[in-house]
């Protein structure tokens, strides 16, 4: 079987076909920690996460470099704006550097919280000034870049392919490119690499370099960190959708200006989770964290199942109530792998479990298909011909790519009314009054809960 994706840059469905046999490198664009992750942000980081898992079942070695961006990126994906960590600074009364400490460390909790694997390397920005100044440099000698005031721009006019990735033309490009035009740009769409003194002449994060003090713009760390540690050809690189125009644009426009050939074989995006139909965005104040959804009664697995049920090629819109359907599902879930823990039956055609995991493994291939995925794994659960044994085992090996953290479910909750009748039978047991036992049983039963004796006490499982 062989894995297919959307490549952004052809935009077609295509066998993936690695550089190195294989090994696959992937470069995911990281979060700006300048305040906390929104739940749009965390859908992003969900679907490459099932894309690593993804690599790595179908048989490849992946080295996954994320970046932390900590310094550069101003309010606008281009180069308007104040500088976000500037302003979380001023907001939070901490300098630049606890606030991106602060956001980096909050942000790997919630990334564990998702059950999302560690990418294989992170790197901070603003560990990496030398490498993206020296990158600088080269596409200064190279003319791609000119110096003004102490500020280097990107030279778009030397990059014929620029609207490759976007396809947008570029007529259309430099309409949006004319808000908060700075004159010392020889065209609005060219992008800086480095900004001195002259852009904000308090900043806090700054650095000598041979065009002035200052510091770098966002778009060259993601460059320069994925060149140094995945070399000059990347397999894919991801990020949300958001990212096609500018970011990535430009990501490019660097790269292969600084190394004179292709960069990135496929590029990914992930769709936006929306909220009340307006984009998710932390200006716009529809701000919402896993935090906000743990007040409201929500794991941050539900959110993750939840995330699971629309392909990551098409926009996911928010709700409660969306969101209390998947924790319907996903507790179901549960209380279904608890039952089989409890309770492994051997069925009638355990064989026919190769056939479930083909067609969940083919789903997964053809583009991350993550609702199909789903259907298949709802197909099985009702399939009690497989035995819970089976089933168990099945489950697991869906787990490896869902992550929803199978081995850690554990006995249903009960409410103290219902634990206090299971610990009224116990109490008769205790006392040999098996009638009673019995009947408490039953009384149980009549509420959904299976009570299983084993030799350290009774564990239960909620029937369906
Ligand atoms: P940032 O921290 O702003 O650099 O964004 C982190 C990641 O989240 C990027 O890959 C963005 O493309 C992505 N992103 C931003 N907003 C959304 C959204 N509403 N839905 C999905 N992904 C998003
Ligand atoms: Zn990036």
């Amino acid at each position: 079987m062989t894995l297919s994706f959307f490549n952004t840059l052809t935009r077609q469905v295509e066998l993936f076909k690695p550089i190195h046999p294989g090994q696959v490198s992937l470069y995911t664009c990281g979060p700006t920690v300048y305040n906390y992750a929104h739940i749009g942000n965390l859908r992003t980081y969900i679907f490459e996460d099932i894309l690593r898992r993804a690599l790595e079942r179908f048989g490849f070695k992946v080295s996954h470099v994320m970046n932390i961006t900590d310094v550069g990126h101003l309010e606008s994906d281009a180069d308007a704006g104040d500088d976000k960590m500037a302003l979380a600074s001023k907001r939070e009364h901490k300098s630049p550097w606890e606030i991106a400490r602060y956001y980096e460390d909050a942000f790997f909790k919630d990334c564990a919280a998702l059950n999302l694997v560690k990418p294989t390397l992170v790197c901070r920005a603003t560990e990496h000034i030398a490498e993206m100044q020296a990158m600088v440099s080269k596409l200064i000698d190279k003319g791609y870049a000119y110096v003004v005031d102490g500020n280097v721009y990107f030279r778009i006019s030397k990059f014929a392919d620029y609207a490759k990735l976007s396809k947008r033309n570029l007529s259309e490009l430099l309409e949006g490119a004319r808000v908060d035009v700075d004159n010392r740009k020889e065209s609005p769409l060219d992008f800086v690499l480095w900004f001195s003194q002259s852009k904000f002449p308090n900043q806090i994060m700054k650095w000598e370099s041979p065009w002035g003090t200052g510091f770098p713009g966002w778009h060259i760390e993601c460059s320069a960190m994925a060149s140094k540690y995945l070399g000059e050809h990347i397999d894919i690189h991801c990020g949300g959708v958001d990212h096609i125009s500018v970011h990535h644009s430009n990501e490019i426009a660097q790269s292969e200006g600084c190394f004179g050939h292709p960069w990135v074989n496929t590029w990914m995006h992930g769709e936006f989770l929306v909220l009340d139909k307006a984009k998710m965005s932390k200006s716009s104040g529809n701000f919402l964290t896993l935090k906000s959804l743990e007040e409201q009664g929500f794991e941050p697995l539900h959110y993750r199942y939840f995330c699971l049920g629309a392909h990551y090629r098409s926009q996911l819109f928010f709700s409660f109530e969306a969101l209390q359907g998947a924790k319907n599902a996903f507790e179901s879930l549960k209380n279904r792998v608890i039952s089989w823990k409890l309770d492994p039956q051997k069925g009638a055609h355990p064989e026919k479990a190769a056939d479930y995991l083909k067609r969940f493994n083919e789903a997964l291939a053809n583009d991350l298909d993550m609702p199909i995925a789903l259907s298949i794994l709802w197909e099985m659960l009702k399939d009690t011909s497989l035995g819970g044994k089976a089933q168990l085992d099945l489950m697991r090996q869906f787990d490896q790519i869902l992550g929803l953290g199978v081995d850690n479910f554990e006995k249903a909750e009960l409410s103290p009314e219902q634990l206090a009748l299971v610990q009224k039978r116990e109490e008769a047991r205790a006392d040999k009054d098996w009638a009673k036992a019995d009947e408490l049983r039953k009384e149980l039963l009549g509420l959904g809960i299976c009570l299983k004796d084993t030799q350290t006490g009774t564990d239960w499982y909620l029937s369906y």
